[in-house]
C-alpha cells in the first residue's frame, strides 16, 4: 500500500547536508524511523516526501530549512551555569551537546564561548539554517491499529519470541 496520512511509514534514510558532507545514517544507528504519517514525527519536508510511496521506493528529496528545521535567528544565545551541562570538561566552542532543562527534557545547543562558570550556547537547533538532502528507503508501510491513532504514534512490531 502507499503511503498516506494515518499510515504506519517504517524507512531508512541517509542524511547529507547540501554538499554532500554525511550528517545521519539510520542503517548505522540502533533503528530506523517507524512513524505514524501526518503526526509531525519528522521534518515537515521528509513527511510530504514520504506521501504516496510504498515499501521498495527509493528516492531522494531535499529540504530547504523552513521545511526542517527552520532558519538560523541570530541573537540566540544564552549564558547557562556549568552545572547543566553533563560534560562540562569537555566542551570546545562549535561542538553540538545536550543541554538538561530545568523542566526537564533535554536541548541540543552549539557552545559559542566558554567562561569560568558559565558557556555561552546558541539554542538554534544545531541544524536550522542548513538545507537537507535525504536519500530515503521506504520498508514498511501499513494501516495504523486504532491504539496507534489514538496514542498518535507508530508502534513497533513486538520481537518474535525465540
Ligand atoms: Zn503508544
Amino acid at each position: 500500500m502507499k503511503a498516506s496520512k494515518n499510515t504506519v511509514v517504517g524507512f531508512h534514510y541517509r542524511l547529507t547536508d547540501k554538499d554532500g558532507e554525511l550528517i545521519e545514517d539510520s542503517r548505522s544507528g540502533a533503528r530506523s524511523p517507524l512513524i505514524l504519517l501526518g503526526r509531525s514525527q519528522v521534518v515537515p519536508g521528509v513527511e510530504a516526501a514520504l506521501e504516496g510511496h510504498e515499501p521498495g521506493d527509493n528516492f531522494e528529496v531535499e529540504v530547504a530549512p523552513e521545511q526542517a528545521y527552520g532558519e538560523h535567528r541570530e541573537g540566540m544565545i544564552q549564558r547557562v551555569p556549568k552545572k547543566y551541562f553533563h560534560n562540562a570538561k569537555q566542551l570546545k566552542p562549535g561542538m553540538t551537546t545536550v543541554l538538561s532543562l530545568r523542566e526537564g527534557g533535554q536541548q541540543a545547543v552549539t557552545v559559542n564561548k566558554i567562561g569560568m562558570s558559565t558557556v555561552d550556547v546558541d539554542v538554534n537547533h544545531p541544524m536550522a539554517g542548513k538545507t537537507l538532502k535525504f536519500a530515503i528507503e521506504v520498508t514498511e508501510v501499513r494501516e495504523a491499529t486504532p491504539e496507534e491513532l489514538a496514542h498518535g504514534h507508530a508502534h513497533p512490531a513486538k520481537p518474535d519470541p525465540a
